[in-house]
């Protein structure tokens, strides 16, 4: 079965969908993560082509995916990012990679490339919980279950914030929010895949709820599916 989890950042997607895997014995599928990475190896890496050739077009930010060597793999049930032969994990967490992967993931090139990757790491076999802002319209139509997760704006702030802090990152509430709102606006809005609930899919605002409550609903209705 295909799980397919989307909604705008700080919804409770992560967790939810972390716990949800685990509770289903299903692998889990954080495809922000691998828009994050590309953002990474596209901008932020030593020598990336970002960086020396400046800021990169559609088919620049192709050519540059094809040459380099990332790669994704289903590990314990869940992914794990390489550049060559390096682990990426923590690096793709900051700020920078945050909003390069917001501005990097209208290109097309990066799009098809990735959604071409999360295709064939669903394709291994077993069950999928799978999260980002377009794996129930564009990348696994067929999924069985839909959802689309929100939050209020001062809820979803909030969250981010404690997550900084445990980070020991600092950043304010205010320039939290505004951030938030900013991603939000270019991923509903831009022309390839934008951020949207899919059709039939079972909306839940998870602003006054707990982490437990959101995974006992879904867990709920995969059940009632399977
Ligand atoms: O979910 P996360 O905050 O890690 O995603 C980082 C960025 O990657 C998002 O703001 C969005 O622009 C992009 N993304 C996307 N499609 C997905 C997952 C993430 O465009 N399926």
């Amino acid at each position: 079965m295909i799980i397919a989890i989307d909604g705008p950042a700080g919804a409770g997607k992560s967790t939810v969908c972390q716990l949800l895997a685990r509770r289903l014995g299903y692998v889990y599928l954080d495809t922000g993560a691998m828009y994050r990475a590309v953002a990474w190896a596209l901008e932020i890496a030593p020598g990336a082509p970002g960086k020396t050739a400046g800021a990169l077009d559609d088919e620049s930010a192709g050519k540059a995916l094809e040459r380099m060597e990332l790669r994704f793999a289903i590990e314990n049930d869940s992914l794990r990012i390489f550049y060559g032969q390096m682990p990426l994990c923590d690096e793709l967490r900051g700020p920078g990679a945050t909003e390069a992967a917001s501005r990097l993931s209208r290109l097309p090139a990066v799009r098809q490339f990735l959604v071409a990757w999360q295709r064939r790491l669903a394709g291994q076999g077993g069950g999928i919980v799978a999260e980002g802002r377009d794996t129930a319209t564009v990348v696994f139509p067929q999924a069985e279950l839909k959802v689309f997760l929100t939050a209020d704006l001062k809820t979803r702030a909030a969250r981010r914030f404690e997550e900084y802090a445990a980070k020991g990152l600092e950043v304010s509430r205010e320039q939290i929010e505004r951030l938030i709102a900013e991603r939000d606006r270019a991923d509903s809005n831009r022309d390839h895949s934008p951020l949207r609930p899919a059709q039939g899919a079972f909306h839940l605002d998870t602003s006054g709820l707990c982490v437990e409550e959101v995974v006992e609903r879904l867990a709920g209705k995969a059940r009632n599916l399977a």
